[in-house]
């Protein structure tokens, strides 16, 4: 099965978020397992060159067309990890990708609209490929792009769109869409790409759902919490209609990138397996002891018996940002270390954050860090006992299965893929597919301080208990390796059914 992934982010080049991991993740495992795998983005001015080998321009004349005019691109190619990644760079006057950033424009909707556009141009010349798999509604266009070229009966391989997160749809003006040669006549009504909640507008990712081969989400919770409730925001009735096609899969996480025994940002490896032989560092958890000293000296904490408690997320709303603010005080009343490394986009959130981080300068338990850090992340992920992650909603998370990975136990807030993935150390049975932690259910302050009591509890009272549970974490197999498989038999089940 040869399989090109068409998406706004591929880590570590090109990536804000979860999105960038599972492309990037996913990819190398179904080309570890013998399927041809690429993934093609927008060449961005801020693409993190020094990941990408051999990068080479192939072609400078492609062409694509949008608002009615043919426009001039380069494609670059290159290997990311051992994963061959296409750019396309744009020569359009607007400098679509040129921009610093990739995403936040004004123009957002043109930006990718004109992405997908030349990215199935791309796919039809190049014609190479069994599967084309597009992600949340930057790349979901392509369905509906590639139901009119079908119907002139020119082949284009079968689709399949993998929606990230709900809270982002595209939603855009109606006459969008005919920059790329959609009639907005045949697309803006209430059964097709029609907003439901906002009539007036259009529905990007609206059109990949009714358009695309296959629909998944990133977990089976989140699967029917957006069918069944609200947090399908507004499209819980065209996912019914179509939940033949539509399923959860939960994400994994790169175990060769997130792997503790040969981490590039960590002073000190370590691991569960016993390979004294071959590394005696390798043999104890005393060096993710010593990376939480190395963190405490970073960030000038207190070198206390304490434990660290860390989060790393993106500060929105979905994240819990009023728990996670809240839990800053809470975690130091309670005797710990309070960690963050987070950045938002939102102003307000921004503000308020940085306001915090001045009122704590130079606190001995707390350290705000209110940037993007790759290095910082891996450090903290490792130097951290307990790791928070109190989402509102949470389509998958891939920070608590991190977090796990490197010998962290997680607190999180029992929904989406989070509760998946996470199982209550004194609660639940142990469930051999999920990772043990720490959970809560009402996204309030009071309940996730019930949950951040018995994990401090815990990791004082009883730490033998604490060791196994560090344990247990690290041997759960959070990798794409499961996955991967149930995607696979997707990509032929789309395959075969439009042959
Ligand atoms: P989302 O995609 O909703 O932001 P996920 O949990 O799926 O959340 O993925 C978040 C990813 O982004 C993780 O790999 C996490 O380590 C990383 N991340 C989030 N914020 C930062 C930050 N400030 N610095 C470094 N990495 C970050």
């Amino acid at each position: 099965m040869r399989i090109i992934h068409v998406a706004a982010e591929v880590a570590p080049v090109a990536k804000i978020g979860g999105l960038g991991d599972v492309v990037y993740g996913l990819s190398r495992e179904t080309r570890r397992k013998g399927h041809p795998t690429s993934v093609l983005i927008p060449k961005y001015d801020i693409l993190e060159l020094d990941e990408i080998e051999d990068l080479a321009c192939i072609n400078d004349h492609f062409t694509s067309t949008f608002g009615g005019k043919e426009w001039n691109n380069s494609i670059w190619k290159g290997t990311v990890g051992d994963l061959k990644v296409y750019f396309l760079e744009s020569h359009h006057p607007a400098r679509f990708f040129n921009r610093g950033c990739i995403y936040g424009c004004d123009d957002d909707i043109d930006r990718f609209l004109y992405f997908a556009k030349a990215a199935l141009t791309f796919i039809k010349e190049k014609n190479s490929f069994d599967v084309i798999h597009t992600h949340d509604w930057q790349t979901a266009i392509l369905g509906p792009l590639a139901d009119i070229e079908r119907k002139a009966n020119t082949f284009i391989p079968p689709i399949l769109l993998t929606i990230h997160n709900m809270d982002y749809q595209g939603r855009c003006a109606p006459w969008s869409i005919s920059q790329i040669g959609l009639n907005v006549n045949d697309y803006y009504s209430p059964d097709c790409m029609q907003d439901s909640l906002y009539p007036e507008a259009l529905n990007l990712l609206k059109g990949g759902i009714i358009y695309s081969d296959f629909i998944t989400t990133v977990s089976p919770t989140y699967c029917n919490e957006t069918k069944e409730t609200e947090l399908g925001e507004g499209l819980e009735k065209i996912l019914n209609k179509n939940q033949e096609k539509y399923r959860g899969i939960l994400n994994g996480i790169d175990f060769d990138y997130w792997n503790p025994k040969t981490d590039k940002y960590l002073p000190f490896h370590f691991s569960i397996e016993n390979q004294s032989n071959s590394n005696p560092n390798l043999t104890s958890l005393d060096n993710k002891r010593k990376v939480k000293s190395t963190l405490r000296e970073r960030l000038k904490l207190e070198d206390d018996h304490r434990p660290v408690v860390g989060v790393i997320s993106r500060l929105v709303p979905q994240k819990g940002v009023e728990v996670i603010k809240h839990s800053i005080k809470s975690v130091v009343e309670n005797g710990g270390q309070f960690v963050l490394l987070g950045s938002s986009p939102i102003p307000r959130l921004h503000d308020e954050f940085h306001r915090l981080k001045k009122d704590y300068e130079n606190h001995p338990h707390i350290s705000l860090n209110l940037q993007h850090q790759e290095q910082l992340a891996h450090q903290i992920f490792t130097g951290s006992d307990i790791f928070i992650v109190p989402s509102n909603f949470e389509p998958c998370g891939l920070t608590q299965m991190i977090a796990l990975r490197y010998g962290t136990i997680p607190i999180v807030r029992s929904t989406g893929g989070l509760k998946d993935s996470v199982y209550d150390a004194d609660n639940d049975n142990p469930d051999p597919e999920k990772g043990i932690g720490y959970t809560f259910l009402e996204p309030t302050n009071e309940a996730f301080d019930q949950a951040l009591l018995r994990a401090i509890t815990c990791w004082r009272q009883e730490p033998d208990k604490w060791k196994k549970m560090i344990i247990e974490g690290m041997k759960q197999d959070f990798s794409w390796r499961k996955s991967a498989e149930e995607y696979l038999e997707l990509y032929h089940k789309i395959f075969y059914s439009s042959k």
